[in-house]
């Protein structure tokens, strides 16, 4: 079992606004609004957790909120949920306290975790939303993208970041089509069940999802995802 006070401690030693969403099994959903120092910014959204078993995602959360945003602040204000599933975070498991994927989940309002994400949400519009996974069975990293337009980055942000860590060079096996080595296509076979699809279609023009090996150090897996989202913002 997991500390999930480790984490709620850390988010009450940051000074940013901080509301608690929803309560699963008893353990708060959080979410954080950084707001921008101007009034022309444009709403990003972060999220981790999804898969309890992927606790990368949640570090790399944790470590944004922790560090200085201030320049990015000047353009961006960012909307943060650091662990969707918290209950999956604590007992080590993908799926929720139900034995349910939460990212099968979507398309439907009686999972816990799902309908108090979409309260949370509401009607907010995103430019992009990032949501962090991990892969069990792969050494070397790769992202999924969405994009209304079709303009895909992924292979320039992926470029970046493999200094971080090598791009992974297996298919996906999910039946994504690929737009470049380690960068597929969220597919619009997926339908809304995932949240980065849900989100491309309901909330954000852009999403991406990351994924970092488990076998990568805690550490390195944080800065891949935190070195795909600082590329991604270049962009904006
Ligand atoms: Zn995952």
């Amino acid at each position: 079992m997991r500390d999930y006070s480790m984490i709620v401690d850390r988010l009450n030693k940051i000074e940013i606004p901080m509301k608690i969403i929803g309560k699963v099994s008893d353990y708060p959903i959080h979410l954080l609004r950084l707001e921008s120092s101007t009034n022309t910014s444009k709403n990003i959204l972060i999220t981790g957790g999804v898969h309890g078993d992927e606790p990368a995602g949640i570090e790399a959360v944790l470590q944004f909120l922790e560090r200085d945003n201030t320049e990015l602040l000047k353009k961006f204000t960012f909307v943060v949920i650091p662990c969707v599933n918290p209950y999956g975070y604590v007992h080590d498991t993908r799926e929720n306290s139900d034995g349910v994927d939460i990212n099968r989940s979507f398309e439907t309002e009686k999972i816990s975790e799902v309908a108090i994400v979409k309260k949370a949400l509401g009607q907010t519009q995103f430019s992009l939303a990032i949501d962090f996974h991990e892969d069990y069975e792969t050494t070397g990293f790769y992202l999924y993208e969405g994009k209304q337009d079709e303009q895909y980055i992924g292979p320039e942000i992926a470029n970046t970041v493999k200094s971080i860590g090598p791009i992974d060079t297996e298919d996906s096996g999910e039946d994504a089509p690929d737009i470049a080595q380690g960068v597929y296509k969220v597919a619009s076979e997926w339908g809304t069940q995932g949240l980065a699809p849900y989100l491309l279609h309901f909330h954000s023009k852009h999403v991406i999802i990351t994924e970092t090996p488990t076998v990568w150090p805690l550490e390195q897996r944080a800065s891949l995802h935190l070195g795909v989202l600082d590329t991604a913002l270049t962009y904006y």
